[in-house]
């Protein structure tokens, strides 16, 4: 790699799906496009604290990318499935997103590319764009601090919210409020007479 030591840059990873080769088809040929539909299993890292793609799970790529005068202009959609824990009941839960992904790969010496940082715009690397930051920025973007199996969620409702600490989550509600009524029609009445 010739030139490598003058101008250090971000290498990118040939092998990986989300490595995309420009060279051939789209590279300095303003006009012309390619449309890129993949399926990659997901990386770590697609996820928040509470939500995220579990690794491994497909993400649909649906791009189309063109060649412009910058560079290399990546658009287009990216559906998957994400899992996550609701933040008011704590039961895990499944839903689809579907996202819109629109990113700018520079060539190295163009105007983009001299006047942004390096962290502000993508790259074209050894003549391949990487969509994995883009599409994770996006999905991630997408996703609730704060997830909720459904909209009106009633969360998990208690009288005494301690009592509720040692139960594994998903056998609560079915277990314990039958038991609290037994208990209560057992001893409730009991407790009045010894006294
Ligand atoms: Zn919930």
């Amino acid at each position: 790699m010739t030139g490598a030591d003058k101008h250090p840059h971000p290498t990118v990873d040939a092998s990986s799906p989300w490595v995309v080769d420009v060279a051939r088809e789209l590279l300095r040929r303003p006009g012309q496009m390619k449309t890129l539909r993949r399926d990659v299993p997901a990386p770590e890292g697609f996820g928040l604290e509470m939500i995220g793609v579990p690794v491994g799970e497909p993400i649909h790529l649906d791009l189309r990318l063109e060649s412009v005068m910058e560079g290399v202009l990546a658009s287009g959609t990216v559906e998957t499935d994400v899992t996550g824990e609701c933040s008011r009941c704590l039961e895990p839960f499944t839903e689809h997103v579907d996202v819109d992904v629109t990113e700018l790969y520079a060539y190295p010496s163009s105007v983009t590319d001299e006047t942004a940082d390096a962290d502000e715009v993508s790259r074209i690397v050894d003549e391949r764009i990487d969509l994995e930051p883009a599409v994770r920025d996006a999905v991630l973007l997408e996703l609730p601090v704060t997830p909720l199996c459904r909209d009106d969620c009633p969360g998990v409702v208690s009288p005494d919210p301690d009592a509720w600490a040692f139960v594994p989550a998903g056998e609560a509600r079915e277990r314990i409020d039958p038991r609290w009524a037994a208990l209560q029609e057992k001893y409730g009445g009991a407790g009045r007479t010894e006294n």
